[in-house]
């Protein structure tokens, strides 16, 4: 349920860019989400279909890019995707998370005519 105001966010960020640069039509939105935000790409696809009715954003496609929360090793001080485990792929030592890794959620870019 958390992703409605976020989607009413992008739709709402979008709009004013778009007119900005006089953008008529947006065609696809990248979007970049952290595993650890608990945000569904379902979800936003869902909400986005709602909001964007009637806006410039109707039609535009929604690309998802995932990004892993990151953690740093406490021994060799390496930084690593936790998709590789919970410990250093060098040495094998303990991890703790990268402050803010995996938590991001933005519009990284559009693109429309
Ligand atoms: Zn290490």
């Amino acid at each position: 349920m958390h992703e409605l105001p976020v989607v009413i966010d992008i739709v709402r960020v979008i709009e004013q860019e778009a007119s900005k640069r006089n953008m008529k039509e947006i065609t696809q939105i990248y979007l970049v989400i952290g595993e650890l935000s608990s945000i569904m790409d379902e979800s936003v696809q869902m909400y986005f279909e709602i909001i964007a009715k009637n806006s410039v954003c109707a039609g535009a496609k929604l690309v998802f890019e995932h990004r892993p929360a990151m953690l740093k090793c406490s021994v060799c001080k390496k930084e690593f995707s936790h998709t590789r485990g919970f410990n250093c792929p060098a040495c094998g030592g303990d991890s703790v998370l990268v402050k803010g890794t995996g938590r991001e959620f933005y519009i990284q870019s559009f693109t429309g005519q």
